[in-house]
């Protein structure tokens, strides 16, 4: 069964789909993207994810590419024509083609990219299970992390460090020492009280939508939650850490550069909120 691509107004087989050379997301990363969880063939978090993509679109001064209703429709239909139950919907809107000049083009449409794919499952699974480890690096990223724009090399860079150095996941640190987030998620520690700490909303991160509803998960299970900055120092002694993202909700982080976390396994509060964003997270 082939896969089949959303392009600018027409279901395409994958493999053939494309856009124009000189579609500014091409040329200048000039665009902005989501990604929405699917479970059960239902859209995890729609209305904060859609909210999300509005936003990321007004920072940037770019057009919605349609109405929303009619997004939503291309979204399911796309996981439809793919089959997809549980996995993911991946949604990019690119200010347009026009021809190469920094400046925003004058009648250029928004282009509008959606694709869908299963979820690696096994793969997640086995993360959950054992943990992870990350390695914490520099942060290299501009100044609006809070825009979630398809410009992702400091990301790339990042992760692909991590890789190589046998981890999962790189942990980045801003110029005054404290973790911002993950190349690609949320970071999390359980700090020695117990207290669920994470950096607080702002330019510093992208706002994960997995990240606001643990948050209301954890504060509806009693969890008490600090948001603030931590250190690397503070996390490799911190009692549990984790990542979140839309893809695979919580993963238990057990190794910080090296250094174990608590007793170097996944722990007690990590998996109680793993299993508390169920009864969270909104399918639709
Ligand atoms: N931080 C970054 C840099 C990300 O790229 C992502 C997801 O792609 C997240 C955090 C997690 O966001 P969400 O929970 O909305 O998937």
């Amino acid at each position: 069964m082939s896969r089949i691509a959303y392009v600018n107004g027409h279901y395409v087989r994958h493999a053939e789909a494309g856009v124009h050379i000189e579609d500014r997301g091409y040329q200048f990363a000039d665009g902005v993207y989501e990604v929405c969880g699917v479970r059960g063939g239902k859209l995890m978090d729609e209305t904060l994810h859609l909210e999300r993509l509005q936003r990321s679109l007004h920072e940037l001064r770019m057009e919605m590419p349609m109405p929303l209703p009619a997004l939503k429709h291309i979204l399911r239909e796309t996981l439809r024509r793919n089959h997809v139950l549980n996995g993911m919907v991946y949604c990019q809107v690119t200010r347009g083609v026009a021809p190469r000049d920094h400046p925003f083009p004058e009648n250029a449409r928004p282009s509008l990219v959606v694709t869908a794919k299963r979820l690696n499952e096994t793969r997640i699974a086995v993360a959950v299970t054992h943990g992870v480890e990350v390695v914490t690096m520099p942060d290299q990223r501009w100044a609006r992390r809070d825009i979630k724009s398809i410009a992702l090399l400091p990301n790339i860079l990042a992760k692909q460090s991590a890789r190589e150095a046998g981890a999962y996941e790189a942990w980045l640190v801003d110029e005054e020492g404290f973790v911002t987030e993950g190349s690609s998620t949320n970071a999390w520690i359980v700090d020695g009280e117990g207290r669920l700490v994470t950096r607080p909303e702002g330019p510093g991160i992208l706002s994960g939508i997995t990240r606001r509803v643990l948050l209301q998960a954890a504060r509806s299970e009693g969890i008490e939650v600090v948001e603030r900055p931590f250190t690397p120092q503070e996390a490799k002694s911190a009692r549990e850490a984790f990542i979140s993202a839309s893809s695979a909700i919580i993963i238990p982080v057990i190794r910080i550069d090296g250094q174990a976390v608590g007793n170097a396994s996944p722990g007690s509060v990590t998996l109680r909120l793993r299993e508390a964003y169920g009864r969270f997270g909104e399918l639709s």
